[in-house]
């Protein structure tokens, strides 16, 4: 939950819904909201699948989400899930025996819709593997594949359609004495996911996990997720999130962080404010930040960062960051630090001037956190 009580128009309050955990990382209650991807590689091609795993940790990803489509790939799992930084999600469709052997070679968590992996038994041998080893399970409704009884009695799909299809499946885990589950109730169409989650955030208490699915390229799909689950996660919705993107997983790693920081869910590395800049810029604000973007990719520590183009806004700024600089005449500019003027730097130099005040700065920050706990 994020609380300000100086500034309460800040206050976001999260459903309270139950904790689960896919292996190590909690998901719901009070945990922090987790961020999650999946691989676009073969999972049979181990060597590049883990290379992009741990990738996407290293950018932040709490979780990693791999597609388990054929036996070869459940072996594959096995070894990918022993060098993982972070738990594994065993993606699984149609093939009850992908769940056993993803449970078996020791997925966190299952992702399967029970609806489409065959009969009741077979489904309870997918409940009773993932029991035996300590996996959790994600019902993952999807508005594109529900199932033709709904399709039948709803004519399309609709909200109240993939609520019902998810509280099925919650029954059939519930009968199976099974409760370590979480859900998703997904579509491409922003209103018609909003709404449906709206509605699985009623009738459950379980932990929900938020995506837009196929919501398009890396500019158009993170508009639409930014939308979508930024509409839902200000609400108080969703206990870990995907974006999905036509693109790296990294940059979905990137675009579902930029999202809880816009909302002051969580906080990991720097937060750069800078302008659009204009005719009075004192220097390159487009070139430097960009340039800065890459340069501090390294730091994890949450802080703050303005570069601004001139005297307008740049004071104004800085006041409320860790590390400023506002650009001036004569090709230098003011740098700031915590929020006070402190020296001035020419242009030229302040690049690699900046990146040493924030690496000075996170670590400042990084030994008061260590003393404090
Ligand atoms: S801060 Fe200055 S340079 Fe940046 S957009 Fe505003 S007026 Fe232009």
């Amino acid at each position: 939950m994020s609380l300000n009580h100086v500034r309460p128009w800040r206050n976001i309050y999260r459903r309270k819904s139950r904790q689960i955990m896919v292996g190590n990382v909690p998901v719901g209650g009070d945990a922090p909201i987790a961020v999650q991807t999946m691989t676009n590689t073969l999972t049979t091609d181990v060597a590049g699948t883990i290379a992009q795993v741990q990738a996407a940790a290293e950018a932040g990803a709490d979780i990693v989400r791999i597609s388990v489509p054929d036996e070869a790939s459940s072996k594959a799992l096995k070894e990918i899930v022993r060098e993982s930084p972070v738990p594994i999600v065993a993606d699984i469709h149609f093939h009850y025996r992908r769940g056993i052997e993803a449970a078996e070679a020791g997925a966190a968590c299952l992702r399967i819709n029970p609806g489409n992996i065959g009969d009741e038994k077979r489904v309870k041998e997918v409940i009773k593997a993932a029991q035996d080893h300590n996996c959790s399970i994600r019902i993952g409704v999807n508005a594109g594949s529900l199932e033709k009884h709904l399709l039948e009695k709803y004519g399309e799909p609709c909200p109240e359609a993939m609520v019902e299809s998810g509280l099925e499946h919650i029954r059939i885990l519930q009968d199976n004495d099974f409760h370590e589950f979480k859900i998703s109730v997904k579509a491409s169409d922003v209103f018609l996911s909003a709404a449906a989650y709206q509605g699985i955030a009623e009738a459950t208490d379980a932990p929900i996990h938020l995506g837009i699915t196929e919501a398009g390229g890396l500019v158009s799909g993170t508009i639409k997720s930014a939308i979508g689950l930024g509409n839902l996660l200000w609400m108080g919705i969703g206990d870990t999130i995907r974006v999905s993107l036509s693109a790296d997983p990294v940059e979905e790693v990137k675009v579902g962080f930029e999202i809880l920081k816009s909302l002051g869910l969580r906080h990991r590395g720097v937060n750069i404010i800078s302008c659009p800049s204009c005719a009075r810029q004192g220097f390159d604000v487009i070139k430097t930040v960009e340039a800065l973007e890459q340069r501090l990719e390294h730091i994890k520590t949450p802080m703050s960062l303005s570069i601004i183009g001139c005297v307008v806004n740049g004071p104004g700024e800085a006041l409320m960051t860790d590390v400023g600089f506002t650009g001036g005449g004569a090709g230098s500019g003011m740098v700031y630090l915590a929020g006070k003027a402190s020296h001035k730097m020419s242009n030229e130099q302040m690049i690699d001037h900046i990146v040493g005040e924030v690496e000075k700065k996170a670590a400042e920050l990084d030994s008061a956190a260590e003393a404090a706990e």
